[in-house]
C-alpha cells in the first residue's frame, strides 16, 4: 500500500506562545481544548506505518516542540538549514543544531526561500547534502510559476530545477530525499492544481529522479491543500502526500491527515 506524507507548514505565522500552546493541543491529544482547535489528535487514532506526520515550526519554537513531540507519532522537521555544519553564519541555523534539537526532517528549497533569499539549486543541493549528513530527511521543493506553466515550460523548468539541485548534492545523495512539488501559483492562493495537473507532472518528476538516481522517490503535493481536495491528490498513484501550509495552524490539517489516511 502506498505510504502518504503529510507535512505541516507552519511558516512565520503563528506567534512562539501560539505555537508553543499548538504543540502542547497536538502533544496532549484528547483534551477538549485540543478538539476545539485541531480535532482529536489521540496517538492511538493514527496508524503510524502508514502516514507520517511531520510539523515544521519555526526555529524559536522547534526545541519546544521537539521536546513535547519526542516519543509520539509526530515528526519535527524545520523550514530551513544552512549547508554548513557550524561556522561565522550570522543568523543561520545548522542541520547539527537542528539534529540536536531532536528534528529529522527539514524543508529546503521553498519557493519562499528561492523568492526572499534569493536561493538558487546548487544551494538547495548543498542544504540537502548538509542535511543528510546530519541525519536529517530533506523535503525538497521544485516548482514552476504561473508564467512558466502559461508558456508550456513547467517539466523543463523541474527538471532543471532537479538537475542543478543534484549537481551539488549528487546523484546517489538523492535517492535519500523527498520531493515536494509545489506549483508557485497554487502556494496560498486558494487556486491548488487538480490532482490531474498534479498526478502528471509527479509522474515526470520521479521518472526524471529514477532515471538520475535509480530509486522511486516519494513525491509530495503542496499548495493549497484542504480537506476537501486532499483526498483526491493521495488517490493518485504518483502523489506520496502532501506539504500543507496555510491549512497546518487550524484544524484542517487533522482533516487532511485523516484523508491521506491517518
Ligand atoms: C507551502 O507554503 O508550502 C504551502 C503549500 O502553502 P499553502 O498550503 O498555504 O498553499
Amino acid at each position: 500500500m502506498k505510504k502518504n506524507y503529510v507535512v505541516g507548514n507552519w511558516k512565520m505565522t503563528a506567534s512562539v506562545s501560539e505555537g508553543i500552546s499548538l504543540a502542547r493541543l497536538i502533544q496532549s491529544g484528547s483534551s477538549s481544548e485540543a478538539l476545539d482547535l485541531l480535532g482529536d489528535y489521540n496517538t492511538e487514532y493514527y496508524n503510524h506505518d502508514l502516514v507520517p506526520i511531520v510539523i515544521c515550526p519555526p526555529f524559536p519554537v522547534l526545541s519546544e516542540v521537539a521536546r513535547l513531540f519526542h516519543d509520539t507519532r509526530f515528526y519535527v522537521g524545520a523550514q530551513d538549514c544552512h549547508y554548513h555544519d557550524k561556522g561565522a553564519f550570522t543568523g543561520d541555523v545548522s542541520p547539527a543544531m537542528l539534529a540536536e534539537l531532536g528534528c529529522t526532517w527539514v524543508i529546503v528549497g521553498h519557493s519562499e526561500r528561492r523568492r526572499y533569499h534569493s536561493e538558487t539549486n546548487q544551494v538547495i543541493g548543498k542544504k540537502a547534502a548538509a542535511a543528510l549528513r546530519n541525519g536529517l530527511t530533506p523535503i525538497i521543493c521544485i516548482g514552476e510559476n504561473q508564467d512558466e506553466r502559461r508558456q508550456g515550460r513547467t517539466e523543463a523548468v523541474l527538471i532543471e530545477q532537479i538537475d542543478g539541485i543534484v549537481s551539488e548534492l549528487g546523484h546517489e545523495s538523492l535517492q535519500k530525499c523527498v520531493i515536494a512539488y509545489e506549483p508557485v501559483w497554487a502556494i496560498g492562493t486558494g487556486n491548488a492544481a487538480t490532482s490531474n495537473q498534479a498526478a502528471s507532472v509527479h509522474s515526470t518528476v520521479k521518472q526524471h529522479c529514477l532515471t538520475i538516481c535509480g530509486e522511486q522517490l516519494p513525491v509530495l503535493y503542496g499548495g493549497s491543500v484542504t480537506p476537501d481536495n486532499a483526498r483526491d491528490f493521495v488517490s493518485m498513484a504518483d502523489i506520496d502526500g502532501v506539504l500543507v501550509g496555510g491549512a497546518s495552524l487550524s484544524s484542517d490539517f487533522l482533516s487532511i491527515a485523516i484523508a491521506a489516511g491517518a
